[in-house]
């Protein structure tokens, strides 16, 4: 089984993919992730997106493109994946098609997780995460118990990410706007939206998630 969640930055994405993936077995592929990855191996790639990443806008699709396609084919043999933050326009979008075309692949599901766009900044200026293990916190909705030190391993090792800040956010929201909102009608006259209300606890709205999957 193969999906993609979209939704803004902030919407739950990179929460509700690590239930999904403990749940359906399945493997998550996070741009963003690899793209902070590659930053801190300073690799070519790194190198260019580290600015842009920084500025909340998008990396160039030809180097997205690029950069997934070697992650999907990695999985194609895997019990599906999740595409987290991919695709991001119309020209990754029709990219992905033709990837999946090739690979003998579809997708199952695509999840737009639809959040208040008030809530967002707030979720996500406020959030961190523990750079041992990877539990994620917010400063107002789920601190840790003990100040500065991870609640799951003891690691004191709490990281925020680059671009989690009201200016980044503020042009990331931008970009979702301009470049990944229009590609929502392409999802939909396939018939593969979903539309999920990502303004509940996680646990609601994985729920809703598993309603979509059964
Ligand atoms: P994310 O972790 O999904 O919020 O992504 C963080 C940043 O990585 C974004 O603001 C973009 O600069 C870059 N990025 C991640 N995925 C993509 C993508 N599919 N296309 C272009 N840029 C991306």
């Amino acid at each position: 089984m193969n999906l993609i969640l979209l939704g803004p930055p902030g919407a739950g994405k990179g929460t509700q993919s690590a239930r999904i993936v403990t749940v359906y077995n399945l493997v998550q592929i996070s741009t963003g992730d690899i793209l902070r990855a590659e930053v801190k191996s300073s690799t070519e790639l790194g190198k260019i997106a580290k600015s842009l990443m920084d500025d909340g806008k998008l990396v160039p699709d030809n180097l997205i493109i690029d950069m997934i396609s070697g992650h999907i084919e990695k999985e194609a043999g895997s019990s599906g994946f999740i595409l987290d933050g991919f695709p991001r326009t119309e020209e990754q979008a029709k990219a992905l098609d033709v990837m999946l075309l090739e690979k003998n692949l579809k997708i199952d599901y695509v999840i737009k997780l639809e959040v208040d766009e008030k809530a967002l900044i707030e979720r996500v200026v406020g959030r961190f995460s523990c750079g041992d293990c990877g539990q994620g916190y917010h400063d107002k909705f789920a601190p840790t118990k003990l100040t500065n030190i991870c609640d799951v391993c003891g690691s004191k090792n709490l990281v925020r990410r680059a671009d989690d800040n009201v200016e980044s956010m503020t042009a990331r929201l931008v970009a979702y706007r301009e470049q990944t909102e229009p590609i929502l009608p392409y999802y939909e006259k396939k018939g593969a939206l979903t539309i999920v209300n990502g303004m509940k606890t996680p646990e609601e709205v994985f729920e809703q998630i598993e309603v979509v999957m059964s």
